[in-house]
């Protein structure tokens, strides 16, 4: 389905014994001590990995990891990430502590196939983020052919991801990748109906232009989250001490305008004093919001009404908590959705969560393998959504090129 060629693509010749530098995305919260507290990245590269060293390659790993803004600083050293990696693979992985330097080009020249080479930190060296083009041939050097299979960073037009394809071919995607795109373009191109989208989270800034792409392919947007709050504003109901965006409110205002019924609000939330006074929450409707309280999460019939929407629809695409799901009890709504998803997807529907903190409530929930497809990539995914290109997977060969 995706327009790009992937590894499965490439020839025997083009494989076998060749070195494939392959991007993935291993930013993955590391801990003080070391431990990967989180390695479900690491996880999603591995079929890519495998079916590279099946097939005899060589298999040179780059990624970025943290904010160390060019210089090397070792507590984003990718050093913990590879000994993780090893863990979860039987193959044989090495480690050099640099990404361009002699020795890691040497590195590379000495891996034997099937064997696994992960680089230093691609944004140890400054011109990573810029797309400097001599960075770009730099790491041309370091294998034969270049596979993008880190969907999480696709969005960024950086020389590990995008300036590296102009002189390494072929330039092909990796499954992961292959997967995000299937499963999220397809969604917006051909969704089964009814098509329903979750949106949430805490600012309607960061998703008015999902909410403006989405609304024409929709039959239905569910809205929770704090954005809620500013929808409410726009109606003129009192918000208390919710979070809303001021400057966003007269947008708000010309969406419900336009949107018609396929924009749904909640009808009632649930609201407290502060965050950490959830012993005291309490549900009220929607224009019952005391001014001196704040809703941090959908109520409970918003939250019933919302899983029964999506349990009827046959797509759903979610992004954004319902509420403030780090601290119960206002994980409710985002439970709900979460438990409706699955229950969508064992009647068949195609589901597909779409953001960084969803993703996370429902990986917290133990439900991740339980919904169609979960996004590794919060701000790729959302571009995505939006309807604008991703550079990373622009610079790939297209399908039916030589
Ligand atoms: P995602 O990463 O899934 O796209 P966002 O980053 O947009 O989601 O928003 C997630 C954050 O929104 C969470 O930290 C959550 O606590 C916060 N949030 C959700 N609902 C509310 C609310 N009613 N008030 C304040 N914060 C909220
Ligand atoms: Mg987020």
């Amino acid at each position: 389905m995706i327009d790009r060629k992937t590894i499965r693509d490439l020839s025997d010749g083009e494989v076998r014994g060749r070195r494939a530098l392959v991007r993935v995305d291993f930013n993955v919260p590391v801990e003080s001590d070391g431990t990967v507290s989180d390695d479900t990245r690491i996880r999603a590269a591995l079929p890519t990995i495998e079916l590279l060293a099946e097939r005899g390659a060589c298999v040179v790993l780059f990624s970025h990891f943290g904010r160390p803004k060019g210089t090397p600083t070792p507590e984003f050293s990718l050093g913990p990430v590879a000994r993780r990696l090893g863990e979860l693979t039987s193959r044989r992985v090495c480690f050099v502590e640099s990404t361009t330097s002699d020795e890691a080009v040497k590195a590379t020249h000495d891996l034997a196939p099937g064997e696994i080479l992960l680089l230093e930190n691609t944004r140890f060296l400054p011109g990573e983020e810029k797309n400097d083009p001599k960075l770009a041939r730099e790491f041309a050097q370091l294998g034969d052919f270049y596979v993008n299979d880190a969907f999480g960073a696709a969005h960024r037009a950086h020389a590990s991801t995008a300036g590296v394809a102009d002189t390494l071919r072929p330039a092909v995607a990796g499954l992961l990748l292959e997967r995000e795109l299937n499963y999220l373009g397809g969604a917006l191109a051909k969704p089964e109906r009814p098509f329903v989208a979750v949106l949430g989270g805490s600012k309607i800034s960061g998703k008015i232009d999902v909410i403006e792409a989405m609304l024409p392919k929709v039959d239905r947007m569910l809205v929770g989250g704090a954005m809620a709050c500013t929808f409410f504003k726009a109606m003129g109901l009192e918000v208390g001490r919710s979070l809303v965006e001021p400057d966003r409110v007269e947008l708000a205002r010309t969406l419900l305008a336009s949107a018609g019924d396929k924009l749904v609000l909640p009808d009632d939330a649930l609201v407290a004093r502060a965050m950490d006074a959830g012993d005291a929450a309490h549900a009220v409707v929607r224009d019952a919001i005391p001014p001196d309280e704040a809703m941090f999460d959908i109520g409970p019939a918003t939250a019933e009404r919302y899983a029964r929407l999506v349990r009827e629809a046959r797509t759903v695409v979610w992004n954004g908590p319902m509420g403030v799901f780090e601290q119960p009890p206002f994980d409710r709504g985002t439970m709900a959705v979460a438990h409706a998803m699955v229950e969508a997807t064992s009647g068949g529907a195609t589901t597909i969560v779409g953001g960084g903190d969803s993703a996370a409530a429902i990986m917290q929930a133990g439900l991740g393998d339980q919904v169609s497809h979960v996004s590794t990539g919060g701000g790729a995914s959302l571009e995505f959504l939006e309807g604008k290109a991703l550079p990373g997977v622009d610079a790939l060969d297209a399908r039916g090129a030589r």
